[in-house]
């Protein structure tokens, strides 16, 4: 905290009132299996339904409902095709660490525990219950630099290794379900009852704003708009 302190005083201010378990992966809850750290979901979601935001309310859902009908099959479909039970982002991830944990040193100490040196600091990891010291392990739920190495001199199973959470069996489970479609609403059937009519609104005037209302301490939006400039 205090190297960030020493390189933003706002951001450590503003760092110092999110409780940690947020925003810093070494406190994150073991029971997630996920060490992805978002900060921008509201641009993320904004880019993923695109212009449509625009649209009226009723528009927009219907294409937000079609948009996930599609996601659905779309999701279950390709995870069907896998040959594995492992996926294949999980799989390169896992490879990837065991490119980078073949430099440590590993001593078989029983069938599941180890002992792992890599540079000044030694590591034990415990096969068995899925667990390193580093404890990057416990919270994304794929074997770490350090686990990688001594599941492949193991010669077990590497499938049984990754939480069940990221299994390809629990990501059908995940899509197995659907979102049915609608017919013409000329054949929905009379439910009865008061006509819903739109409540009164006054609309404001101007423009109804568009781009997001970002935080005092967020970084402004780039601004396209031309500039004029002076040439004399
Ligand atoms: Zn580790």
């Amino acid at each position: 905290m205090q190297n960030i302190r020493a390189a933003h005083e706002g951001v450590y201010e503003t760092l110092r009132r999110i409780p940690p378990k947020f925003w810093s992966r070494h406190t994150f809850d073991n029971n997630c299996k996920s060490d992805h750290c978002t900060n921008n979901v509201t641009e993320s979601f904004n880019a993923w339904i695109g212009i449509q935001r625009k649209l009226p309310i009723i528009s927009m859902l219907e294409w937000i409902r079609k948009k996930l009908m599609k996601r659905m099959i779309g999701r279950r479909n390709k995870a069907e095709s896998w040959d594995s039970d492992i996926p294949r982002r999980i799989y390169a991830q896992m490879m990837k660490n065991l490119q980078i944990g073949n430099a440590n040193l590993i001593c078989r100490a029983s069938e599941w525990l180890y002992e792992v040196d890599e540079n000044t600091k030694t590591y034990i990891v415990d096969l068995q219950h899925h667990m390193c010291d580093y404890e990057q392990w416990q919270v994304s739920g794929i074997p770490c630099v350090h686990a990688m190495p001594c599941i492949v001199n193991s010669q077990k199973d590497q499938a049984q290794f990754i939480s069940q959470w990221l299994k390809k069996d629990t990501y059908l489970r995940c899509y197995s379900g659907m979102i049915k479609p609608i017919p013409n609403r000329t054949s929905w059937v009379d439910a009865g009852g008061d006509e819903i009519l739109p409540p009164l609104v006054r609309r404001p005037p101007g423009r109804p704003k568009i781009t997001r209302r970002r935080e005092a301490d967020e970084v402004p939006a780039h601004n396209k708009r031309y500039k004029m400039q002076c040439t004399v």
